[in-house]
């Protein structure tokens, strides 16, 4: 692997905010002089997530992860050192330079930033084969205008496509742009043989005559395609009877993990204005062109937790639009307890039967108006619920109420909150026309059976660390003095023997690491710390404890005690040692009283000694 150069990485660190890097995946709220927001680690529904722009740091005090720029575009994004440093680089417009001058070659770039740019590549040239004057795309743009009514400035904005019927120019592009045989093989866009000789006769492209819908991550970056079925399509297609033909699942590409069109959604949500489920990429292809422009959309198959959880991040409110008429309003009844155990708070937007609309027809007939008539009528989870598994209510058996009361209980027991389970009981108890108080104890008795499953009780939240908390080694809070008082940890640096510090645990090992830095005067000060940290258990700690700055009222007296903590752990083993040795030596003839009487002076005498720290400047 090259390596990248140290003042690079320093350039990058200065210049790029760390709040900028986080906000691509997690909505941040300013806190003071910091942010906070839900962490994008753990699933949680208060933020615990805190970011240190000054110190470009951030830290969870839910899960404990912490680090810095890089180590987020690491976990985030599944890439290693280099590559998270060429993504930054490239997002924030930072040159990266490598220490021989060369760039990673083609072998050394990562099988997933591969598989990144050729889904560009691809993207890029549908939608050249869609935009440009011959027949493919002289159909399907007719098609896009004239049968679905969408702007061709919509089919810009999201990179609309074409795969042409017979031709394979797109694998032409690629073979040229020289991707490993391995990314073709796995970028999902190629039929290739086993044991085929890679080339153009080989690779045999999977859409044809097909309009290309990119599907993007939520960063934006494309990952896969949706590729819908139209007169070109070819007899010979495999799949020529599917409507729809997604992308496979690759290294970049989790169908339960995704929700089309969040990336941009993610940006528009806000208070009144919710994200809007709707069930297929076109419905929110729709929406945006009418100016609803949080509508997402699952990838054409049942929504998960993971797409639930990954909401979550950015907005609570979700309000469901699907056809009336369809599945997706059972599809809601399944996917309500996930969505309500995320901390969901959700809504179902439904259209009277009588007009026989879809909300494709209702958003090209109506616009946003017709969605904001639909709203005013919107209903909430259990009362929808409520609908679709009891629609008679009015006129139900006590049997029929109480089964429906039951499955409505499996639904409200997936909330963890007890304020919002009261809530929904209520919300039943008023669709299923029963009184609430005793719909509550039926619930209760519901819960004390067992329920659905148990639910984990949500942990305590975390509290926030204090530098000084018992349980934790000396060299803790000595470490964090040396990040954040570089006078004392000079002062530090002439007082404490190397073999004082217990080197088996990182914060002894970065202390031991830092202290010679300091006796040595080559101390890097905390921006450029990078070439003394060696584990990722060092980075972490030192993004942890850089991220706040103790509030100390005397800096030095915590360090004293600190010395004086590590220095008692190291001499008094020996001192009781002797002193048994001591007790023995009449019964134990190899034992030398002079000496250990002379040590255990010396030893006594050290651990009287007050200790100092000399004024450093
Ligand atoms: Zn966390």
């Amino acid at each position: 692997m090259p390596m990248i150069k140290p003042t690079c990485i320093r350039d990058l660190r200065s210049r790029v905010n760390i709040v900028d890097v986080v906000s691509r995946v997690a909505t941040l709220k300013k806190a003071g002089s910091r942010f906070k927001g839900l962490c994008p680690f753990h699933n949680e529904k208060s933020p615990s997530f805190h970011v240190n722009p000054d110190m470009g740091v951030y830290k969870c005090f839910g899960c404990g992860k912490s680090g810095d720029i890089i180590t987020f575009v690491r976990e985030t994004e599944g890439l290693n050192f280099n590559e998270a440093i060429e993504a930054l680089g490239q997002r924030f417009a930072v040159p990266i330079e490598y220490e021989d001058g060369a760039g990673p070659t083609r072998e050394e770039r990562s099988l997933r930033q591969e598989l990144f740019d050729l889904h560009e590549v691809a993207a890029e040239h549908y939608h050249q084969l869609f935009k440009a004057n011959g027949p493919a795309g002289d159909w399907m743009r007719a098609y896009w205008r004239d049968k679905r009514h969408f702007a061709l400035e919509l089919a810009d904005e999201f990179k609309i496509g074409v795969a042409e019927p017979a031709d394979n120019s797109l694998g032409a592009v690629v073979l040229k742009r020289k991707f490993s045989e391995e990314a073709l093989r796995q970028c999902g866009l190629f039929f290739l043989r086993e044991g085929s000789i890679l080339s153009l006769g080989s690779l045999k492209p999977r859409f044809r005559g097909r309009l290309m819908i990119p599907i993007r991550d939520h960063q934006g970056r494309v990952v896969a395609f949706t590729a819908r079925q139209t007169d070109l399509t070819p007899a010979d297609d495999p799949a020529r009877e599917a409507k729809y033909v997604n992308s496979p699942e690759t290294p970049i590409f989790t169908k339960g993990n995704l929700l089309f069109n969040l990336d941009r959604a993610r940006t528009q949500v806000g208070e009144g204005k919710p994200f809007v489920m709707v069930e297929g990429q076109l419905d929110a292809l729709r929406a945006w062109s009418v100016g609803l422009k949080t509508a997402i959309a699952p990838q054409g198959t049942s929504i998960t937790e993971g797409q639930l959880v990954l909401l979550r991040r950015y907005h609570t409110q979700v309000e469901c639009f699907f056809d009336s008429d369809s599945a997706g309003q059972k599809a809601a009844l399944r996917f309500l307890p996930m969505a309500l155990k995320a901390g969901l708070e959700i809504r179902f937007l439904t259209l009277s039967g009588a007009e026989k609309l879809d909300p494709d027809l209702l958003f090209l007939e109506r616009g946003i108006a017709g969605y904001e008539d639909v709203r005013r009528s919107a209903r909430s989870a259990m009362a929808h619920a409520s609908q679709a598994i009891l629609p008679d209510a009015a006129h139900a058996t006590p049997e029929q109420q109480a089964r429906a009361a039951r499955a409505l209980f499996e639904i409200v027991a997936a909330a963890e909150s007890e304020v919002a389970r009261t809530g929904f009981i209520q919300e039943a108890a008023q669709a299923l026309r029963l009184p609430p108080a005793a719909l509550l104890r039926d619930f209760e008795a519901f819960l004390r059976q067992g329920g659905p499953r148990v639910n984990a009780a949500p942990s305590p939240p975390a509290a926030e660390p204090k530098p000084k908390t018992t349980g934790i080694p000396p060299e803790h809070d000595l470490l964090l003095i040396c990040l954040h008082f570089e006078a004392i940890g000079r002062a530090l640096s002439h007082v404490v023997p190397h073999d004082w510090i217990d080197t088996s645990h990182p914060a002894g090992a970065l202390l031991n690491r830092f202290l010679a830095e300091f006796e040595q005067g080559a101390w890097p000060g905390t921006q450029h710390l990078d070439p003394l940290l060696e584990t990722e258990a060092e980075k972490s700690l030192i993004a942890s404890l850089l991220f706040a700055p103790p509030t100390l009222d005397d800096p030095k007296k915590v360090a004293i005690e600190g010395l004086q903590q590590i220095r008692t752990r190291a001499l008094e083993p020996r001192l009781r040692e002797i002193e048994l040795a001591l007790a023995n030596h009449q019964t134990d003839s190899t034992v030398d009283p002079f000496s250990l009487l002379k040590e255990r002076s010396d030893l006594q005498r050290q651990l009287r000694q007050p200790l100092v720290l000399p004024d450093a400047a």
